[in-house]
């Protein structure tokens, strides 16, 4: 075959095997050109909720094209935007009661931003500044790798990274550290917002913190005029249990991030949702106060019909139960994997379940993260650890039959690169 000119995300042709060419997906399984099934461990890169081709919401898709096509969203509106906009109103944590509609996480977080930033500007505030959290991702994009961990992902870049204030994880018996740098970030008077990973910080390895902190933090942004955004674009429809992390702490955001789920992965679909006094910031007959942003696909009505089959499907279906059984049953076979073969920092949110394989190095590039992988796709289990970090986040169809399979191949495979 000649060679391919795709160029992979995050992937190293020089070292990596040629990409697993995918025929057809189904529930949580992905099938491949040369006829094996893979079980979809990491939910395609944590986007599909429910399982891959949900009925409902691909017949949305295919219903949705029978009329409509992207249409230009400044002074044109449709009627899936609209029920949709509606429908994630009412589903989100009070207050927020705008949505702006984009078409990926980064670029929902760069309307956060922007909108906390337009948002002080209109206020007559000096507040320039975005506080971040220690191991935060919130994509990759400049302005929002700007907000992001810096490492080995964005070094070439980090010239044209603005500054930030950066506050750390709030690690297990030292939260307080966290909320202290906080409140004295707060106190300097020039931070416009904070933005957060509600509960799990994914591509910073899965780290968990528990709701108190959130709404400590929440507290504090509310209390010293620091806006509160809420990145739920990996935490958002169930990933954590609840239908967004937020809920856990019975907070409720300036301003919300939402994508990955939102179209229960089916297609790309972004949500910035605001708060009414953040959108009054704006509103103004004064043109200049305009939130001057747009994505080309910006409320694509395909989109937003499988945004809307998937808030049905929430409707309609026991989601919230089968989320609850997953999350059990993670927790349950997390643990007793770790009773059988060695593994740290065993923890669990939701339907996540992570560990840190001990004595591998602890940076992203930890060769034992490619080795598991290897081993698992071997034995029809698609895995992605990130680093030393080894963790599931399968789809909510996940039977338990298939996570049984799932955690012996996992077993199998942490044997053999101890070994
Ligand atoms: C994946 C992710 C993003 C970026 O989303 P993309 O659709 O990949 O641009 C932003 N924030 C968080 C928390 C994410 O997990």
């Amino acid at each position: 075959m000649t060679r391919s000119p795709v160029w992979h995300p995050f992937t190293q042709h020089a070292l990596e095997p040629p990409a697993i060419e995918v025929t057809r997906t189904e529930g949580a399984w992905l099938e491949t050109r040369d006829g094996r099934r893979l079980f979809d461990g990491i939910a395609s890169w944590w986007v599909i909720t429910h399982g891959h081709r949900q009925p409902h919401i691909m017949a949305a898709i295919r219903t949705a094209t029978e009329n409509l096509d992207q249409v230009i969203f400044a002074g044109f509106t449709h009627a899936p935007a609209e029920q949709l906009a509606h429908a994630l109103v009412r589903l989100a944590p009070a207050g927020l009661e705008h949505v702006f509609y984009s078409d990926s996480g980064s670029t929902a977080v760069e309307v956060a931003l922007k909108m906390a930033l337009g948002t002080a500007r209109a206020r007559g505030e000096r507040r320039d500044r975005i506080v971040v959290m220690e191991h935060s991702y919130h994509g990759d994009t400049i302005g929002a790798m700007s907000v992001g961990a810096r490492g080995v992902f964005n070094a070439p870049y980090e010239p044209l990274l603005f500054a930030v204030d950066t506050i750390p994880f709030p690690v297990a018996g030292q939260e307080q550290a966290t909320l202290d740098a906080f409140e004295q970030v707060a106190r300097a008077g020039r931070a416009a917002a904070l933005i957060v990973e509600p509960l799990v910080l994914g591509a910073g390895g899965m780290l968990m913190y528990p709701p108190a902190i959130l709404a400590e933090l929440r507290r504090i942004a509310a209390a010293t005029g620091i806006l509160f955004i809420a990145d739920e674009v990996m935490t958002g429809w169930g990933r954590t249990g609840t239908l967004f992390a937020c809920d856990q702490a019975g907070i409720a955001p300036d301003i919300l991030c939402t994508s990955k789920g939102l179209t229960g992965g089916a297609i790309p679909l972004a949500a910035t949702l605001a708060s009414a006094a953040v959108f009054d910031a704006h509103y103004s007959e004064d043109r200049a106060r305009t939130f001057y942003h747009s994505s080309s696909y910006t409320a694509n009505p395909i989109a937003c019909a499988a945004a809307l089959a998937n808030v049905e499907v929430w409707q309609a279906e026991p989601v919230a139960e089968r989320v609850a059984t997953l999350a059990r049953r993670q927790r349950q076979q997390v643990e007793a994997l770790a009773g059988r073969v060695p593994l740290a920092n065993v923890r669990t949110c939701g339907t996540i379940a992570a560990a840190d394989v001990p004595g591998a190095a602890q940076s992203y590039l930890a060769a034992v993260g490619p080795r598991i992988r290897q081993h698992c796709l071997q034995a029809g289990v698609f895995v992605r650890p990130m680093g030393n970090v080894v963790y599931l986040m399968p789809p909510y169809c996940t039977t338990e039959a298939e996570l049984d399979l799932v955690y012996g191949v996992l077993e199998e495979a942490l044997r053999a690169v101890a070994a």
